[in-house]
């Protein structure tokens, strides 16, 4: 399917990366999905530059919108004739079942249409003249923007990215995370063949610890916004802070669920499992600390315990798979050294725990889906992010101390809340702090709906109509309106 050596995208040219050699790997299998050069620190320069060549001698950024839009929607459409192809690449490029991969290529589809929408209908706004002058406030793009993408959800998060930075203009530079390079790639492609002018788009998969600063520490990139872990997020943000460079951070999380004594057991049961165990539990918005109302404690367990056993791992490309492989066999390590860090703690496995035995599983990085309880809110593996499906219960008494409970977290980016009492959802929902709140669902999403995270979870919003502004500059224009000469004080303010 792939030629022996896959090509990289610098500005427009596709060609071998520099860098070092490696595959993308099936990590149900551990077979090779194709192989490429990584993009090099050399490979970075010459993309950041060229797509500034390309920002100016293209007629891209001073398209009129909706012409820009034109283009974004043929993209959507473009994904969506070729969902199926993007779907098989994106479940063997990180392990995903195939029905989370279908949704994920539809949601990109849908993330271009609504960028082209939002580009063609923003608007610009007039605002009070306070003298002999018409004032308004208009955006403009910002040249060479980068965009830097996690492996768990790729072709979701690069089009997140990529649709409103182009949407406003500019030319892109994005960095896939190294061991999920190929929808990034194929991105390109399409937005190439609908329209996009040469040079616009670069992808440079490779490492970040290689291209990384490379790429944010350059004066003519003008913009970050990057989706991944804590630590590389302030680290870039550092970085931002030394060339004043806005940034947008889509960080960690270690988001709480609260049952209450009046939820719906059915509903949360099932919403619970799907928060935490779907994709793997390699989610920043997963579930994975759950608070349940000690009145119901034993036998939502007993449910919880029942449904998580029920669940079906296996091969991600059976239509009926819930669970998949995780990333890599090194991810697969950390969580358990998580898991056995959290029974060195004193916590107890209600499920899972274990790698699943079978043949199926010896080649892939498979891990059960893990209860563990008996551990508070201060336990290591309550408080740190373990990416993975590892679920840590606990009982709480009142409302009061699991709104404490629920806030006492570096993170905050997401929350569920289950009860059938709409005010006490309510007064829930306000109190907990959480860029996110489901009440009485879990993990839906909207691209109309800004998302981002509070504290260590993130700066900034993705989505929603006010997307696109953040890869444009903003500026104030005056008009003058009066013949005479000006005074020499101004009495305007
Ligand atoms: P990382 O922070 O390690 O990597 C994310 C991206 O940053 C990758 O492309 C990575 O490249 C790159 N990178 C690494 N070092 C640098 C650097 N110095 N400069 C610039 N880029 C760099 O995160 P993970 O890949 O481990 O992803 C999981 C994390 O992402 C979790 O913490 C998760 O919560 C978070 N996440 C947040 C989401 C949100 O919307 N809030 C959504 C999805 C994930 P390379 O691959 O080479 O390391």
């Amino acid at each position: 399917m792939y030629p022996a050596l896959l090509p990289i995208n610098i500005a427009g040219e596709w060609r071998p990366g520099s860098g070092e050699e490696y595959a993308s790997i099936y990590p149900a299998t551990g077979e090779e999905v194709a192989r490429l050069n990584a993009a090099s620190a050399a490979d970075a320069e010459e993309a950041i530059e060229r797509a500034h060549a390309a920002f100016l001698s293209t007629d891209w950024a001073r398209r009129l919108p909706h012409q820009r839009a034109e283009v974004l929607y043929r993209v959507a459409a473009l994904i969506r004739q070729r969902a199926e192809m993007l779907a098989q690449l994106q479940r063997q490029d990180n392990g995903k079942p195939i029905q989370e991969t279908r949704a994920l290529v539809a949601s990109a589809a849908a993330t271009f249409q609504f960028f082209g929408a939002a580009c063609e209908t923003m608007e610009d706004i007039i605002t009070p003249s306070r003298g002999e002058y018409v004032t308004m406030s208009v955006h403009e793009p910002m040249g060479v923007v980068a965009a830097i993408t996690p492996w768990n959800s790729p072709i979701a998060s690069d089009a997140q990215k990529l649709a409103p930075a182009l949407a406003a203009g500019n030319a892109v530079i994005l960095k896939p995370a190294e061991v999920t390079p190929l929808l990034a790639l194929e991105l390109a492609r399409l937005c190439e063949e609908a329209g996009v002018p040469r040079g616009m788009i670069s992808v440079l998969p490779g490492k970040g610890s290689v291209i990384g600063d490379v790429i944010t520490r350059h004066p003519l990139v003008r913009r970050v916004s990057f989706t991944g872990g804590t630590s590389t997020g302030k680290h870039i943000a550092g970085i931002a802070a030394q060339k004043m460079m806005p940034v947008s951070m889509e960080l960690g999380g270690k988001s709480a669920t609260m049952v209450l004594d009046d939820a719906d057991l059915d509903h949360a049961v099932n919403g619970v499992l799907y928060g935490i165990f779907s994709s793997s539990g390699e989610s920043c918005i997963a579930g994975s600390r759950l608070f349940v109302a000690r009145g119901i404690y034993d036998e939502f367990m007993q449910r919880l315990v029942a449904g998580a056993q029920a669940l079906r791992v296996g091969d991600p490309a059976d239509e009926k798979t819930q669970m998949g492989p995780l990333i890599t066999a090194r991810h697969r390590e950390s969580i358990e050294r998580y898991v056995e860090l959290g029974v060195s703690e004193g916590g107890q496995i209600r499920t899972g725990g274990v790698r699943p035995a079978g043949s199926q599983f010896e080649r892939g990085w498979f891990y059960t889906p893990t209860i563990i309880e008996g551990l508070d809110n201060q336990a290591r593996i309550t408080r740190e992010e373990i990416f993975g499906p590892v679920l840590v219960a606990m009982p709480f008494d009142d409302e009061e101390a699991l709104v404490e409970q629920a806030n006492d977290s570096i993170y905050a980016l997401a929350a569920g809340v289950w009860s059938r009492d709409f005010k006490r959802a309510w007064r829930l929902g306000r109190a907990v702090q959480a860029g996110t709140v489901w009440v009485n669902t879990y993990k839906q999403f909207s691209i109309s709906t800004p998302f981002g995270g509070w504290r260590d979870s993130g700066l900034g919003r993705e989505k929603g109509r006010a997307g696109i502004v953040q890869y444009m500059e903003q500026k104030s224009m005056y008009w003058g309106t009066n013949e005479l000469p000006l005074a020499w004080a101004n009495p305007s303010h």
